[in-house]
């Protein structure tokens, strides 16, 4: 039987990974800068076509800060817009909590989280251990853990790892992964999934 996960594969790991033109962190900065949502507003690249709804309903998202219990819960898509207003709420749960910076998110990890949501058909609300990451944060995991890469889409605003209760950490991964809407990392020692909206792959 073919092992899904537990490839060895460090959190983000990129390597192999095109390096395409564009940039992924070309427009992440510190702090919410207006333009940087105002950019994230404007329809995204289509991920897996057809797995994310196109169109019509709106998209919900549940999430909850694990440690100092921020939240969301709500519409942050509708009418074929992002709602602004749900995004900067977003980059607050998903923020560097030891950095206490935060940084426009890639909306398609939203998207992904909410697609696997529904796919699971769960209401409950992901547990978000990690979000964004700043440079210096993730140099001192990385320090500390060969588990973390260097080159980290949480730096990118791109990443979450997270749990969904009721669900094992395997389910969510392979659904993640059947979905096929980007990264999907299976940490069962941690107890979360890493999810991204980078190239699709797992590990
Ligand atoms: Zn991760």
């Amino acid at each position: 039987m073919t092992r899904l996960f537990g490839g060895g594969c460090p959190c983000c790991e990129q390597r192999g990974l095109p390096r395409s033109g564009e940039s992924v962190g070309s427009r992440r900065g510190f702090f919410a800068a207006a333009v940087g949502v105002a950019a994230a507003v404007v329809a995204p690249p289509a991920l897996a076509q057809g797995a994310i709804q196109a169109g019509g309903a709106p998209r919900v998202l549940r999430v909850r800060r694990q440690v100092v219990g921020d939240s969301f819960s709500g519409v942050y898509w509708r009418d074929g817009r992002y709602d602004r207003d749900a995004l900067r709420q977003l980059d607050m749960v998903f923020r560097d909590l030891s950095a206490a910076e935060l940084t426009p998110m890639d909306p398609r990890l939203f998207d992904v989280m909410s697609t696997v949501a529904r796919t699971l058909d769960s209401d409950e609300t992901y547990e978000v251990v990690s979000g964004y990451r700043t440079p210096e944060t993730n140099a001192r995991n990385a320090g500390r853990s060969r588990r973390v890469s260097t080159v980290s889409l949480h730096m990118s605003g791109m990443a979450a790892d997270c749990r969904l209760p009721g669900r094992q950490g395997l389910g969510l991964a392979r659904v993640a992964s059947e979905l096929q809407l980007g990264g999907v990392g299976l940490y069962t020692r941690d107890g979360f999934v890493h999810l991204d909206c980078g190239p699709v792959r797992r590990w």
